[in-house]
């Protein structure tokens, strides 16, 4: 069966990176239609807005779109378009696996999680008011009637954690355990010092468990797991977040498994998924065939996984695992010095990769 797929290559070193991940994916015979848009900082330059509304009404329509990354200039400019994509399709659920694949420098050999991660609420969700604005001392005058005293100088950032955004990251959790044959999951959250807000977060997940016998949960305050994860990781599985700590954690779990260039993911929502890499768009080496593709073929692997092609999903991983292990046709990242005269660039990885999956 054909599968519409939406292709946002992005900007700096996405387009060769995407490059890359279509070659793979298309090698894997799975018969992919490619809808290409565009979207990031080169769009932004060439028409005025970083977002078309074709790539946005593109994703609608086909439901599954696999994006490089995109550069959000920082200070004036213009909003991320990660940040619009995941608003205007709703796409709640960060879900991003940190397994260490041998060959990879890392002092967590064993590290095999999935972080997923709530993505729309909590102090992300851009309620803020700043200091010395009317809106600030508004919030203020309004807290000191309940009782609560912010000083004046303050900058005033909201956590909104709702039953209902608490209720599908929890249960997208679950989900992705049984789907995965997962064995557990864990909730992370810091209800001893925000009982309101974190604390239903956890009183929530505490509800939803057990719909989902066949899965043992466990709750973690978040610092806690940071430095759990750090001594026994093989103890972990899959970790639920809210927005804020699901950020840091993902980071963490990126390190864990040797860096950024491994970490690929998927933001999901009810009606389209995106999947993409977890790092940026690493301008200054655009153009120069060099960075490591790993984590946004890693994520192409997701989307086959999501459009039910499981085997080839598995395929195209198992071949990525194996040109990683060997180290011999791998980028500048995987090799002992990063001057290394034998890396290959990263459409070199690609044909390395395709050549292992039609040995
Ligand atoms: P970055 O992840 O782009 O790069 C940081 C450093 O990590 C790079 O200089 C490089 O040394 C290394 N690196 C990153 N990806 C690599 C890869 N695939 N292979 C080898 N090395 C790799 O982070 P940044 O410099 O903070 O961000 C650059 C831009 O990307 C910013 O504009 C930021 O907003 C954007 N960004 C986009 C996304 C996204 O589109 N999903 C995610 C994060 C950051």
């Amino acid at each position: 069966m054909a599968h519409d797929v939406t292709f946002i290559p992005g900007d700096g070193t996405g387009p060769e990176l995407a490059e890359a991940t279509r070659r793979v994916l298309e090698a894997t015979g799975v018969d992919l239609r490619w809808d290409r848009h565009e979207a990031g900082i080169d769009e932004y330059e060439a028409h005025g807005n970083p977002f078309p509304d074709a790539t946005l009404a593109s994703l609608k329509r086909t439901g599954v779109g696999i994006k490089g990354p995109t550069t959000t200039p920082v200070g004036a400019g213009f909003r991320s378009v990660n940040v619009l994509l995941r608003r205007e399709l709703d796409l709640y659920a960060c879900i991003r696996p940190c397994k260490a694949y041998e060959g990879v420098r890392t002092r967590f050999p064993e590290t095999d999680i999935v972080i997923v991660r709530e993505n729309t609420e909590d102090l992300y969700a851009g309620i803020e008011f700043e200091r010395g604005s009317e809106g600030n001392a508004t919030l203020r005058a309004t807290l000191a009637q309940l009782g609560a005293t912010v000083r004046d100088d303050a900058g005033i950032s909201i956590k909104p954690i709702s039953v209902f955004g608490s209720e599908r990251i929890v249960r997208a959790a679950f989900e992705y355990a049984i789907a995965r044959g997962r064995r557990k999951v864990t909730a992370a959250h810091k209800a001893n010092i925000m009982k309101f807000s974190d604390g239903l977060f956890l009183e929530v997940a505490r509800r939803v468990a057990p719909d989902y016998p066949d899965i043992e949960f466990e709750d973690r305050i978040s610092d806690n797991l940071c430095n759990q994860l750090v001594s026994r990781p093989e103890e972990y599985d899959v970790i639920v977040l809210p927005n804020l700590y699901g950020d840091i954690v993902s980071d963490l779990g990126a390190g864990m498994i040797g860096g950024l260039g491994f970490a690929g993911g998927a933001n999901i929502g009810k009606h389209a998924a995106v999947f993409e890499a977890t790092h940026g768009s690493a301008p200054k080496y655009k153009g120069r065939n060099r960075v490591n593709p790993t984590a946004l073929m890693l994520s192409g692997a997701y989307m086959l996984e999501h459009l039910g092609e499981t085997a080839a999903a598995q395929t195209l991983e198992q071949a990525i695992a194996a040109v990683i292990r060997k180290g011999e046709k791998v980028t500048y990242d995987l090799k002992p010095a990063r001057d290394d005269p034998t890396a290959v660039g990263t459409s070199e990885f690609a044909d390395a990769v395709i050549e292992e999956m039609n040995a």
